[in-house]
């Protein structure tokens, strides 16, 4: 029997061991997959190696800061760029308007400046109208909405948005109208990322002793008996659960789930990711760590490049880069994936950031979990399914098993929360 049963093996379900360890209690984490990591993991292709999209630390928390200074990490200026129909716009764009012709710019202004006033805004399109204008709204954050949200941004609430969208003033609109010469107005203001080793490596410390079991895909929970069963047949008895799980998949596994609560569980959604790797061999692709792509007949939504987070993620000499395109239950990807493929390369070569003969090495993979949605009324029905979970005495943690917009730093936190176990008091 496990002191404290743990599902997943991301940086939630390890934080939450490590958090048991220091504690004196014994922890016993079940992961799904053959590797640790989750999101955090990497993959390699013919001596590249590409993370599961892209992933930079930038938190200064605290317990996440001590996690932060075991590593080896290169530090980057976060200067991130938007393509729109063939330019190269600054981030964020609604105070970088400086590459677009003068009647464009005009027109965004005007509408800045005849914006509706700031007020409780109800869903994000209203919300992004009382930041940005409708034209700069309609032209940048709605058409990226419906690419990395998947859905209009009248079906988004606000409550996810915290910092992440810069407010520019009518003097900052202004002044990056007239010139490209603007100050870093990018929410954070620098990124670090593992000298070698991929993302993954900040969590490579952590991980050393924990009795962490791969392959150990939980998919029954009987919390009147106190075991999970996992998809091998083996059952693993707990006096204390915790989950990093999705959430609503938890709802599906647990024996008994009354109706109400299932039906709120599949109310819950998140994107999925198609990602697109390319490996070149040539020492440079295009000139941005990552940048946004608001075009509509490109499909992908964001593209990084993985040699310049580290050199080590690529051989000496080569490049590469990695195109994120979301889809949901509302917005399929429409294509296959070997289809995805040949449009990002021939997306690529338009935008010119490389000749299609120096690519090397491609792959093509589903990320099935990437974010979390925050459709309007999602929160209430989130709440019966967290309520159902804590009946059962079963603690959700990380972005998946909260349901939430975490980042690194705030799933690690999140896994933190087993010192609530009465166990751990
Ligand atoms: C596109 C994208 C970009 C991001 N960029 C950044 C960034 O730049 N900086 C940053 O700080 N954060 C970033 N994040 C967020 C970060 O990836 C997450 O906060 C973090 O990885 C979540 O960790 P987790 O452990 O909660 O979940 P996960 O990483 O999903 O781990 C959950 C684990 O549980 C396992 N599991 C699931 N179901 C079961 C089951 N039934 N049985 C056993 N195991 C199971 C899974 O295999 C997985 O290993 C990004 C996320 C995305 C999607």
């Amino acid at each position: 029997m496990a002191e404290i049963l743990i599902i997943g093996g991301g940086v939630a379900g390890i934080s939450a061991a490590c958090q048991a360890r220091q504690a004196g209690r014994e922890a016993v984490i079940l992961e799904a997959g053959d590797r640790y990591g989750g999101l955090l993991d990497h993959f390699h292709k013919d001596g590249f190696r590409f993370d599961n999209a892209v992933h930079f630390a930038f938190s200064k928390n605290e317990p996440y800061s001590e996690v932060l200074a075991r590593a080896d990490l290169i530090t980057h200026r976060p200067e991130p760029y938007n393509y729109e129909q063939g330019r190269w716009l600054k981030h964020p764009v609604q105070n970088n308007l400086y590459p677009l012709p003068a009647e464009e710019k005009v027109e965004a202004i005007k509408s800045f400046v005849e914006r509706p006033a700031r007020g409780e805004a109800s869903d994000y399109r209203q919300w992004l109208y009382e930041q940005f204008g409708k034209v700069i709204a309609d032209r940048f954050p709605v058409r990226y909405t419906g690419k990395y949200w998947t859905v209009p941004p009248e079906r988004l609430s606000t409550d996810w948005i915290g910092n992440r969208l810069y407010r520019p003033s009518l003097e900052e609109v202004l002044f990056g109208a007239m010139t490209d010469r603007t100050p870093l107005t990018y929410y954070l203001p620098e990124l670090f990322y593992p000298r070698r080793g991929g993302f993954r490596a900040i969590l490579d410390p952590l991980v050393e002793g924990l009795d962490l079991r791969t392959g150990k895909e939980a998919v029954r929970i009987d919390p009147s008996k106190r075991f999970v069963e996992c998809r091998d047949g083996t059952r693993e008895y707990y006096e204390y659960l915790v989950s990093s799980a999705p959430l609503p998949e938890m709802a599906e596994m647990i024996d008994g789930t009354p109706a109400a609560v299932k039906e709120a569980a599949e109310g819950l959604w998140a994107t999925s990711i198609a990602l697109v790797s390319l490996g070149l061999n040539t020492p440079e692709a295009g000139e941005h760590l990552w940048f946004y792509i608001y075009d509509r007949d490109i499909m992908p939504a964001r593209v990084h490049a993985p040699y310049r987070k580290s050199p080590d993620n690529a051989p000496e000499g080569c490049s590469s880069l990695q195109f994120e395109t979301y889809f949901s239950r509302y917005k399929p990807l429409p294509v296959s994936l070997e289809d995805l493929e040949g449009h990002v390369i021939g997306a690529a070569e338009k935008m010119g950031l490389l000749c299609a003969p120096d690519i090397d090495v491609t792959d093509c993979r589903i990320l099935p979990y990437a974010n979390v949605v925050f459709e309007r009324g999602m929160t209430g029905r989130r709440k019966i399914v967290r309520d159902y979970l804590a009946e059962k005495g079963i603690l959700p943690v990380g972005r998946f098993g909260e349901w939430d917009y975490l980042w690194t730093d705030q799933s690690y936190l999140s896994g933190k929360k087993v010192e609530t176990l009465p166990c751990m008091l």
